[in-house]
């Protein structure tokens, strides 16, 4: 298994140091509201976690890849059905379209998607899904933006402490 726990540690510990710096913020008066230091908190502490283990989504081994394997074909098969309003046998053929293109396009581990470039597109797209799904374009991009962060505290942690 790659080093999942040890991924998800360094994740949990970089987002409270970011939840310190918000709460530093909240008190100097750049965030205003009790309320957004909360909103911003519970993102930065899950898509920095989810950041810091998404590189290994490249290792079929990992259990990232493993519970991938089942989001993107079930989101595939969501937005035909309820998006895009398919029947449901030409939904399930999407999904297993997705599957398929999954498994098959998934590069090798530690090659895109484990460089820095991989991990600014994947805070780009999650800015992208989580605007056309909450509206807000401040949580969106904060969002984005600690997802990117946790990213590239794996590809530190994979180049320099080397587990
Ligand atoms: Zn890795």
């Amino acid at each position: 298994m790659p080093y999942m726990k040890e991924h998800i540690d360094s994740g949990i510990y970089a987002s409270l140091g970011v939840v310190l710096l918000l709460a530093i913020g909240h008190l100097r008066g750049f965030i205003p509201t009790a309320n957004d230091l909360f909103t911003m908190s519970l993102f930065a502490v899950i898509m920095i976690t989810l950041g810091s283990d998404l590189p290994d989504i490249d290792s079929r081994t990992a259990p990232i890849h493993k519970i991938f394997q089942i989001l993107v074909p079930g989101a595939v098969i969501l937005i035909s059905l309820v998006m895009l309003k398919l029947d449901i046998m030409l939904s399930l053929v999407h999904g297993i379209v997705a599957l398929v293109f999954y498994t098959k396009l998934m590069p090798g581990h530690r090659q895109f998607v484990h460089t820095m470039r991989a991990g600014i597109l994947s805070g780009g797209i999650v800015a992208i899904l989580l605007h056309s799904v909450f509206g807000s374009l401040v949580l969106s991009v904060w969002s984005g933006f600690c997802l990117t962060f946790g990213y590239f505290v794996h590809l530190a942690k994979d180049r320099w402490v080397r587990i």
